[in-house]
């Protein structure tokens, strides 16, 4: 199998073209790299393989504010998450409402899901 991918681990963004098989033996997943071109460095290597075994993203959104000078306040997770769990993630950030005054660097919820990740306000709202 062949796939293209855009390395987001810097700036560059190479384009890197990778082929590469799935084992045929029985329990087997993990992808084998036959090839791989593009990479101007070993870490879009890194990128690549990670996201043909367990490719994960990240979120950065807002929740809700309570009295606050604005109506949002930014968050992010604290580590990325596996790419098919980020609606569920979504879903229970769409559910905070925080009240201000809110601090950058505040928690507001601790390991996600169990995923090892937490949400973390990145931006203060003072209160009105
Ligand atoms: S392969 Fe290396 S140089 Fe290219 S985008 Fe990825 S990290 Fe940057």
């Amino acid at each position: 199998m062949t796939r293209e991918f855009t390395c987001i681990v810097c700036p560059n963004g190479c384009r890197i073209a990778v082929e590469y098989e799935i084992p045929a033996a029985a329990g087997a997943s993990a992808p084998v790299i036959r090839s791989i071109s593009g990479n101007l460095c070993p870490r879009g290597i890194e990128y690549v393989t990670q996201e043909l075994t367990d490719p994960r993203r990240t979120i950065a959104t807002s929740v809700l504010v309570e009295g606050g000078e604005l109506p949002l306040a930014s968050v992010r997770l604290t580590a990325p998450i596996p790419r098919d769990r980020i609606f569920d993630a979504m879903a229970v950030i769409r559910t905070l409402t925080v009240q201000a005054p809110v601090t950058a660097g505040t928690i507001l919820v601790h390991d996600l899901l169990g995923l090892g990740t937490d949400v973390l306000v990145t931006r203060d709202v003072p209160a009105r």
